[in-house]
């Protein structure tokens, strides 16, 4: 199928000229940055083009105990003393002054990560300036969000984040920790830390008390030494369910409380009487923009059989005008695979497609020969029991199934490991609380998909986790009573 379209965007790329990425970058802990005992760095680069970034400490065992006794002996002598109302100001102060640089931030994530500047700009950003600006806004009502009770802050929290959303994660994390009066240490993801590193130099710089948020860059014993630290009383964990069950292992029999949120397989449902279109452009936003690196993609897609010969035919003709490319350019639809070894797992899985003799769809559509590219993939008839309907690829591959009555495919789309997001396209609204009521899936979407708001809680069933982020529910995970 050819694109309609004769015409092409010219490039339009994001300048990098303003914002200002150190050759290296120490660990941020009390307050400053501050070399590592361990004496070792890492290099960071840029997926779309291989290029070096800059290097940052490799924290030890050492660094992070470091870290957590700052954040100990800030929670004692300041933090926890400090009324709701006080500490406020300052989340507040963060959002906004995430809000003044947000064009840098915007530009250092795509940069960092892959993603189109499009997301970084319009979503990731935004909504991690809306996450503390919401959270602030907590800080002093505690008592309200939980009337009767005595809400009472942790100490010191251990906050581990992935790669797909680096700064909107860090903000999901330490936002709420702070506005129930705890302090955090948070490490980032080895592929993706240059927005949080930035985000401490906009920490030290609106005057938070030192040691209230320490962030340690790291990867391999880091993320576990703060784990296993015995003064951290609570973990906050978001990447693959294979970590979250070992940190689950790791902690058992501790003190320590834990939020998981992991994994997903998010089941895309669309019946006859959907609106089509709509649905086709929601499909679209659900699995490839982001390059499909997002928890609650809605990588399956179940698609009423007779529908399905039209849905996929305007499914593949959207999907060739889709650009995958250079994540600074403004037009870019899919941008670069975080790294090589994400790359190679989403091939071996489009692989595995072809072995099994299914219909493997792309777009003609170029991509770039340096970097890590993937063309947003479909993969049609795939058996309820193949690795691709159950296992998460993350990356932009779809797979598509049909379904003849609504209870066939309530039950295919709750038949995987994981509980995370779900959508359901129809024009009735019995049929949409229906299915609500039954599929187990911490978020669905109404026709729509991948709409995110700081008041509305997020989190999993099953294998996706447990614990709530987002709302007035993401501040009990922080709290005990
Ligand atoms: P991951 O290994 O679970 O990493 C997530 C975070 O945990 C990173 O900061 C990681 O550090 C850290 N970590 C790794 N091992 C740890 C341990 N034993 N104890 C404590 N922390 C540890 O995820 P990934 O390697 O980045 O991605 C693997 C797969 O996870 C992906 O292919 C995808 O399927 C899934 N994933 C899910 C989400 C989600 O939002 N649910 C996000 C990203 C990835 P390092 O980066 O330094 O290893
Ligand atoms: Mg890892």
């Amino acid at each position: 199928m050819k694109n309609n379209f004769e015409w092409k965007y010219s490039p339009a790329p994001e300048s990098t000229e303003h914002i200002k990425i150190d050759p290296r970058y120490d660990l941020f802990i009390n307050g400053k940055f501050v070399k590592p005992l361990s004496k070792t760095y890492f290099e960071t680069s840029d997926p779309a083009t291989g290029k070096m970034l800059a290097s940052m400490a490799h924290a030890n065992e050492k660094d992070v105990n470091t870290a957590v006794l700052a954040a100990k002996t800030a929670y004692d002598k300041t933090w926890k003393k400090m009324p709701g109302k006080e500490r406020g100001k300052y989340i507040f102060r963060i959002a906004r002054m995430i809000q003044e640089r947000a064009r840098e931030f915007a530009i250092i994530e795509s940069l960092n990560g892959g993603k189109p500047i499009r997301e970084s700009r319009d979503f990731d950003i935004p909504l991690a300036a809306n996450h503390f600006s919401y959270y602030a806004g907590w800080a002093d009502k505690l008592d309200y969000a939980f009337p009767n009770r005595t809400p009472k802050s942790l100490g010191v929290v251990g906050q581990i984040i992935p790669w797909n959303f680096p700064l909107l994660m860090a903000a999901w994390k330490i936002a709420p920790a702070l506005a129930t009066g705890n302090t955090v240490v948070l490490k980032p993801a080895e592929t993706t830390s240059l927005t949080a590193l930035k985000l401490a130099e906009l920490i030290r710089d609106c005057d938070l008390p030192p040691g209230v948020v320490n962030i340690v860059t790291g990867f391999g014993n880091t993320g576990a030494a703060l784990v296993n630290h015995s003064l951290v009383n609570k973990i906050a964990f978001t990447g693959s369910t294979g970590v979250g069950k070992l940190i689950q292992k790791s902690i058992a029999g501790t003190s320590k409380k834990l939020s998981l949120e992991l994994g997903g397989k998010g089941a895309h449902l669309v019946f006859d009487d959907a609106p089509i279109n709509q649905a086709v452009e929601g499909i679209v936003n659900g699995i490839f923009f982001n390059q499909g690196h997002v928890c609650c993609a809605g990588s399956r897609l179940y698609v009423q059989e007779n529908v399905a010969s039209e849905v996929i035919t305007k499914l593949k003709a959207r999907m060739q005008t889709l650009i995958v490319g250079d994540p600074l350019d403004k037009n870019t639809d899919i941008g670069a695979i975080n790294s090589e070894g994400q790359l190679k797992k989403i091939k071996d899985y489009i692989q595995l497609g072809k072995n099994e003799g299914l219909e493997i769809y792309q777009p003609e559509c170029g991509i770039p020969t340096k970097g890590f590219f993937c063309k947003p993939t479909l993969i049609i008839g795939a058996g309820q029991s193949s690795r691709l309907v159950q296992e998460e690829i993350f990356g932009p591959v779809l797979s598509i199934q049909t379904f003849r009555t609504i209870e066939e495919v309530i039950e295919k789309a709750n038949q995987v490991p994981y509980g995370l997001s779900a959508g359901v396209w129809t024009d009735k609204g019995s049929k949409i609380f229906n299915l609500t009521s039954k599929l187990r899936a911490g978020v669905i979407w109404a026709n729509t998909y991948n709409k995110f708001d700081p008041t509305s809680p997020f989190g999993g069933y099953k294998e996706s986790g447990f614990g709530r982020e987002g709302g007035l529910h993401g501040l009990q995970p922080y709290l005990s009573f």
